[in-house]
């Protein structure tokens, strides 16, 4: 067997650790960035959940803006939740800066306040069941956004309410939901096999 293929956690803010748990349960070295330097030799990143706003605050004034940019252009970035706002191109409720890698519109908290926290058990499309095993997904949803447009190529593995809540285009991976609050690894296992 070829060595483990290391996988970088955001590591600023949010919930990370729950995220190397799950990559080493998918079989990949879990390694936690904070500066720019630790990009190095990565195979990609999973930029966790959390509060977007705050996590772009130290983006910045860490100066890794355009260092996670560019590393997003080479390698397979996976967003969750507020990973997945800070990876989209564009960002309403209210509108903010990201890193732009993924193309598609998402609004922020956009199941409104009566919905700060939901567990949900949804049914994937074919194509996940076909690849990653059979079975329900148990879903957390925390003040979570809504994609609300989908740019070309995006390919959607699981669905709430119409919506696509699991998608990945090119080389990146979103879920605007908590993969890593639940033990089964079929996701993260998904994006391990993509590095
Ligand atoms: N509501 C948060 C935001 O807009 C995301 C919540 C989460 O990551 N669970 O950044």
């Amino acid at each position: 067997m070829g060595a483990a293929k290391r996988a970088g956690v955001l590591a600023l803010q949010g919930d990370f650790e729950a995220h190397g748990t799950a990559l080493e349960r998918a079989g990949a070295a879990a390694v936690p960035v904070r500066t720019a330097s630790d990009l190095n030799s990565l195979d990609g990143l999973v930029i966790p959940g959390g509060e977007s706003t705050a996590m772009l605050r130290i983006m910045k004034d860490e100066g890794l803006m355009e260092p996670l940019a560019r590393f997003g252009r080479e390698h397979p970035i996976f967003g969750t939740c507020a990973g997945a706002i800070l990876l989209a191109s564009q960002v309403s409720n209210p509108a903010q800066d990201s890193l732009g890698l993924v193309d598609i519109a998402i609004e922020r908290n956009a199941y409104g306040r009566q919905l700060d926290s939901r567990v949900v058990r949804l049914a994937p499309e074919e194509e996940f069941l076909r690849r990653m095993g059979q079975g329900e997904l148990e879903t957390v949803f925390i003040r979570a956004p809504i994609i609300r447009r989908l740019g070309p190529g995006a390919h959607v593995f699981l669905r709430y309410n119409g919506d696509p809540v699991l998608v990945s285009q090119g080389r990146h991976l979103i879920a605007t939901f908590h993969p890593e609050l639940t033990a089964d690894d079929r996701i993260h296992r998904l994006f391990v096999e993509g590095l």
